[in-house]
C-alpha cells in the first residue's frame, strides 16, 4: 500500500464523470495493513506530518485546510481526532460546521466558512463545511427556503452555479497560500446500519446517536448522487477530493494521514534563512548570555 498508489486511487480525476459504485470501493481492495501494522504506519504518519507543520508554521507563507464530508457514522471525528493527534494545538483549528444559525443565513453561504479558515502557517480542518450546499441542501431543496436568496437566483442553474463558485473561490485560495485537500470517507450502508446499530447498543455510544440520523438513510441513495455529481464537478488539480474507503477505520486513518503527508512535504516548506543580521544577533546574544 505505496502512497503513490494510494494517490492514484483514490483521488478523483479533475473533470471526468464517475461512479461512486464502480470506481470507488468502501474497503480498499488491494493488501491492507493488519492492524498493528496499521497503528505504526498511522504513528509514523502523524509524526511526519508534526515535523511538517513545524516548519509550515515558522515559514508562515502556506496554509492548510483539510475538508471531510462523510454520511453520518463514516468516522469523520475519529479521523480527525487520531490523525491531528500528534500536531501542535496552537497551529491547528477545527470548525465544525451544522444546520447554519439565524446569523449565519444572514449572509451568503461562504461567509461562516471564510469566518473560520486557517491563517497562514496553520492547519484547519473543516468538520463538514460549504460543500454542504450541494449535498444535503441537493438532497432537501426546501431548506433554499430559509437562505433568503433573491427570486432570479433560486432557477434551475443554482446547483451548476455553486460549484462553478465552489471552483473558483478554492482557486482563489490556492493562490493565495492556502493548500485545500477535501476527503470524502466513504462508508457502505451496511456498515452505517451496523454503527447506528452499535451506538443504539451501547449506552456510552447513545449520545452520538440521533434519530433523524436513521431518518436521513432513506436518503442514501440521493445523498451518492449528489456526492458524485459534487465530486466530479469540484475535484481540481488545486484542490482534489480524494474518495476514502470508510469501512476500516484503521485503513482509513492511514490513508488520510499518507496523503496529508504527502500533499505537505509537495509544498516546499522550510525554516526561514537567517540573514547576517540576525547571525550577528545571535553572535551578540549568545556573548552576552555567556558573559553573565
Ligand atoms: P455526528 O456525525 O457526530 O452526528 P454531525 O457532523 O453529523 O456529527 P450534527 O450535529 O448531526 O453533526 O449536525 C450536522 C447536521 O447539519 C448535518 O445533518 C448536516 O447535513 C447539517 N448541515 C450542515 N451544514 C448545513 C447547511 N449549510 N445547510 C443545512 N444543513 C446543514
Ligand atoms: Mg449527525
Amino acid at each position: 500500500m505505496k502512497t503513490s498508489k494510494l494517490i492514484d486511487r483514490l483521488q478523483v480525476p479533475a473533470g471526468r464523470k464517475l461512479s461512486l459504485k464502480k470506481d470507488f470501493a468502501t474497503d480498499w481492495a488491494g493488501a491492507k495493513p493488519g492492524k498493528a501494522e496499521a497503528g505504526r504506519r498511522l504513528r509514523e504518519g502523524v509524526e511526519k506530518l508534526a515535523r511538517l507543520q513545524d516548519k509550515l508554521y515558522a515559514q508562515d507563507r502556506w496554509s492548510v485546510l483539510a475538508i471531510f464530508q462523510a454520511m453520518d457514522a463514516a468516522g469523520k471525528d475519529g479521523t480527525i481526532k487520531h490523525v491531528m493527534s500528534g500536531l501542535n494545538p496552537q497551529g491547528c483549528d477545527v470548525h465544525s460546521f451544522k444546520v447554519p444559525s439565524s446569523e449565519e443565513l444572514d449572509h451568503d453561504y461562504l461567509w461562516r466558512c471564510m469566518k473560520a479558515l486557517p491563517e497562514r502557517g496553520r492547519i484547519g480542518i473543516f468538520n463538514r463545511s460549504y460543500y454542504e450546499e450541494v449535498l444535503v441542501v441537493k438532497v432537501h431543496p426546501e431548506i433554499l427556503d430559509h437562505q433568503k436568496l433573491p427570486d432570479r437566483f433560486r432557477g434551475k442553474k443554482l446547483f451548476d452555479d455553486r460549484y462553478e463558485q465552489i471552483r473558483n473561490f478554492e482557486k482563489y485560495l490556492w493562490q493565495n497560500g492556502t493548500l485545500v485537500l477535501k476527503f470524502f470517507l466513504h462508508v457502505g450502508k451496511a456498515e452505517q446500519k451496523k454503527r447506528f446499530l452499535e451506538r443504539i447498543d451501547t449506552p456510552e455510544k447513545n449520545w452520538k446517536f440521533s434519530a433523524s440520523d436513521a431518518k436521513e438513510r432513506a436518503h442514501w441513495g440521493e445523498y451518492m448522487s449528489a456526492y458524485e455529481k459534487c465530486l466530479r464537478e469540484t475535484s481540481t488539480r488545486w484542490a482534489p477530493w480524494y474518495v476514502i474507503p470508510a469501512d476500516d477505520k484503521a485503513f482509513m486513518r492511514v490513508a488520510v494521514a499518507d496523503i496529508l503527508v504527502h500533499h505537505l512535504e509537495a509544498l516546499d516548506l522550510r525554516y526561514p534563512k537567517v540573514d547576517e543580521a540576525q547571525k550577528k544577533q545571535l553572535a551578540e546574544a549568545r556573548a552576552l548570555l555567556e558573559g553573565e
